[in-house]
């Protein structure tokens, strides 16, 4: 909205419960071209490897980037912007309800009350500040769950060039369990150990796999942690409602992260950039999912019914769609881009004889 002269004379009040002032997740995704935080872009790679037990590579992800940006630079970022426009105030304080009433919206607070026409609500009202589970059937909910470490070394241990995507060499035995190493310098990496299933370890658990995998596969011993980071994001089909009268639902409390990667950060991007559209042309805000994002959702299903099943495992899964596509069509379907020829490509990697039966029960919710 900063960034379109549509927004100036409009009052934005921003609430959030805290200041942002830690460093306290990092985001990556891809692109082909220079984005909207392109200022912020901590690290950048064009190479991409991938590990399993019986598929590795390095591939070139030209034209497209493999980007990360750190939490704290964008919360500086849009703390600084917003601090020369007199129409932008922020409140830090814990929002309790949000309430539609006739022509305008009323956001309650522990402090205060304020109204006005429109809200943009990215809170899960939810004890664990996950998504309420829709209970039923065809409905799949897993979590992806991780821990990361930015270590430090004295000596160097890192190509700067390469991300290491998904390494799947570590142990399967909880789930889905890849690691993610992105070095940002030859002496410093952020390792990422990550799981996609139905709860998380205890915390010590995910230490002590940092602690292996980086002993084992970087065969590195000194190191000192500059940071750590924790998260949990919801991987599920099930539809999130888009807007309820004057409240429109956005990140992940409006189903922007992919049900079958948890990534969001550009699905955020996207929805927002087609919420100001909307906003500035006048048009009434879309409520319903399009034909496109129906047919993604609809696959995201399929995989996560295949991974929920446990007939193939995620490792298997991905090493089979990496070896047998080109990056550009893996990454393109990935961010859910693909049409129906690039779609069927990607679906003849996989084996027939367990996707077609979970495709055929996705569709008919058995
Ligand atoms: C550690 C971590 C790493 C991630 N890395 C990636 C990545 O590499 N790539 C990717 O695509 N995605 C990633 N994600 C997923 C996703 O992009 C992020 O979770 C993203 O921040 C989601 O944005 P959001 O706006 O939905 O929620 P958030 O960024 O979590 O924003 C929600 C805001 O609401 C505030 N809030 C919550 N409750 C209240 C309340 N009651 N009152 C007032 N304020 C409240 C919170 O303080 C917060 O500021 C990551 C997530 C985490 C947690």
């Amino acid at each position: 909205m900063m960034a379109d002269s549509f927004f100036e004379n409009k009052r934005i009040l921003v609430i959030d419960q805290s200041f942002k002032d830690t460093n306290d997740r990092t985001w990556c995704f891809w692109e082909t071209q220079p984005g909207f935080f392109e200022q912020i872009v901590h690290h950048r790679w064009e190479n991409l490897r991938f590990f399993s037990a019986d598929y590795t590579d390095t591939i070139r992800i030209q034209p497209y980037q493999y980007k990360m940006i750190r939490g704290i630079d964008l919360y500086e970022k849009v703390s600084r912007a917003t601090s020369t426009r007199s129409n932008i105030e922020w409140r830090f304080e814990k929002v309790m309800a949000i309430e539609n009433e006739p022509g305008k919206v009323r956001v309650r607070t522990d402090l205060f009350e304020y109204t006005g026409l429109y809200v943009f609500n990215s809170i899960h009202f939810t004890e664990n500040g996950l998504p309420a589970k829709i209970d039923k059937k065809g409905n799949h909910f897993l979590l992806q769950h991780f821990a990361g470490w930015v270590i430090e070394t004295d000596t160097d241990c890192f190509d700067p060039g390469t991300a290491t995507f998904m390494d799947f060499r570590v142990s399967q035995e909880a789930g889905t369990t890849f690691v993610y190493v992105l070095p940002t310098s030859a002496r410093t990496a952020l390792v990422e150990y990550t799981l996609f299933s139905e709860s998380l370890l205890a915390r010590e658990a995910y230490e002590a796999a940092l602690k292996d995998y980086i002993g084992r596969y970087l065969a590195v011993t000194d190191y000192t942690i500059q940071h750590r980071e924790f998260g949990v994001i919801p991987m599920t089909n099930q539809s999130f409602p888009l807007q309820n009268g004057r409240i429109i639902q956005i990140g992940i409390a409006g189903g922007q992260a992919k049900g079958s990667s948890g990534y969001a950060f550009r699905f955020i991007q996207k929805q927002a950039a087609a919420i100001v559209e909307n906003l500035r042309s006048g048009g009434s805000m879309r409520n319903r999912l399009s034909l496109a994002d129906r047919k993604f959702r609809f696959y995201d299903g399929v995989l996560l019914r295949v991974l929920q099943s446990g007939r193939m495992s995620g490792a298997d899964i991905f090493a089979r769609i990496f070896e047998k596509n080109p990056p550009g069509r893996v990454l393109r379907f990935l961010d859910n881009e693909t049409g129906w020829v690039d779609d069927l490509l990607i679906m003849r990697s996989v084996p027939t004889r367990i996707f077609l039966p979970a495709a055929l029960q996705q569709l008919f919710s058995w």
